[in-house]
């Protein structure tokens, strides 16, 4: 299956209102954007579409607002963000849709930017209500979505909103996120190794199966190893084993083997008897974790297991965690994998997972990863094959 669609390279968009899905959905404390890093990924499409001449309308979520408008979940301080970020102003409007939202888009000359308050201040907006998907395509001429995070949602600003504008096209973020995250499950460079990782087996068992038909290796960490052990037997201790799931961990140990798919798992973990870091750790084999340990982090021989795993590798995709990298002292599992991804050479290697990605950040190797993915719950849907409704709904490319 191919996934590529329309870009904003292809848009006609000089003199047009370009109303643009961004994910702005960013930390705010006390009034203040604490972290612009998904500001700073839109950027590009930004910049591109005003040199372009494009009269830009942006529109995102930020946070759950329940019940309409409220000051916490306000766009206000992206906007103030945004402007810093642009070097130019930026015009606002205090509601999404409506008659002053609509004079305000109407009023940009080319070149000029248009910031709309949160859509979620709409319930209609998850609803992915048709009225008011109307409503919100009255602000523009054409489409483009750069939320990938967004996407795996069918909400009136991702979907509802492109049965009204045409064309519809995928910005620079959502089509590197596409290109990478497709290219790795559709074309992948071989040898294709996957990490896997995390708190739980059940939120990513269509992940693994999805990825066992597709890899050459899958390396197993995290807290999602124990239920794996459990399936083999092996003592777990006081370990996050999920009781109802390891039926399905036996499974895929026995898929793996059928389809001679290389699942390695850790022969060792760092064991303590607190997850909060409050009691001391040390290695131990699995086959040694005691009645009153737990494993917080992969133990030093499967570091080296799994850097040896890794080498040659063209294709790396990494989810979750090897341990509870939260706690420094159980963070070092996680950190030597992101150093063995960093030092390959000639692979392209992509992280998907919100906590996955902040651990790489955590590393200071994130530049030289190929792609960290923006989108957590949205690259997730997209690794377990689904097809996201936000990038369904865009124009296919035009073969050439
Ligand atoms: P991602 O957001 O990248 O998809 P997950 O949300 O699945 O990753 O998992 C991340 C969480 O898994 C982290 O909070 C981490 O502390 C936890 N975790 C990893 N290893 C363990 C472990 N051995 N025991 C308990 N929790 C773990
Ligand atoms: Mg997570």
């Amino acid at each position: 299956m191919s996934h590529a669609k329309r870009t904003v390279q292809h848009l006609d968009c000089r003199s047009k209102r370009v109303l643009m899905r961004v994910d702005f959905n960013v930390p705010v404390a006390s009034g203040e954007v604490t972290d612009d890093t998904r500001i700073a990924a839109a950027m590009p499409t930004i910049r591109y579409l005003l040199q372009k001449g494009a009269r830009l309308v942006l529109c995102s979520h930020l946070g759950r607002p329940k019940a309409g408008p409220e000051p916490k979940s306000s766009l206000r301080p992206v906007h103030t963000r945004l402007q810093r970020l642009l070097r130019q102003d930026v015009r606002w409007a205090d509601d999404c849709i409506g008659e002053a939202a609509e004079a305000a888009s109407r009023a940009l000359a080319d070149g000029e930017v248009l910031l709309l308050e949160n859509l979620r201040f709409h319930p209609e907006e998850e609803a992915n209500d048709a009225a008011f998907a109307g409503a919100l395509a009255r602000l523009g001429d054409c489409y483009v979505n750069d939320a990938f995070g967004a996407a795996h949602r069918a909400h009136a600003s991702t979907e509802g909103v492109t049965h009204h504008l045409s064309p519809c096209v995928a910005g620079f973020l959502m089509q590197k996120e596409l290109d990478y995250l497709g290219k790795a499950l559709d074309q992948p460079q071989r040898p294709f190794v996957a990490i896997l990782g995390g708190s739980k087996i059940s939120g990513k068992i269509d992940v693994i199966m999805q990825l066992l038909g597709k890899v050459d290796r899958l390396l197993i960490g995290g807290a999602m190893m124990f239920t794996f052990a459990r399936a083999q037997g092996l003592p777990t201790g006081r370990s996050l084993v999920e009781d109802d799931r390891v039926e399905m961990a036996r499974e895929v140990l026995a898929q793996a083997a059928a389809r001679g798919v290389n699942l390695v798992l850790p022969t060792d973990c760092l064991a303590s008897t607190a997850p909060d870091g409050s009691a001391p750790s040390r290695p131990r084999r699995i086959a040694e974790l005691a009645s009153d340990e737990m494993g917080v982090d992969i133990g030093p021989e499967s570091v080296q297991h799994f850097t040896e795993q890794l080498r040659g590798a063209r294709t790396v995709l990494w989810n979750g965690p090897m341990g509870i990298f939260e706690v420094e002292a159980f963070a070092g599992g996680t950190m030597a994998i992101a150093r063995a991804c960093a030092a390959l050479t000639g692979a392209t290697t992509v992280v998907g997972g919100g906590d996955s990605v902040a651990a790489v950040q955590q590393s200071g190797l994130a530049e030289r990863f190929s792609h960290l993915s923006t989108g957590g719950g949205a690259s997730l849907e997209f690794l377990e094959g689904k097809v996201l409704p936000g990038v369904a709904a865009l124009d296919d490319e035009v073969a050439s």
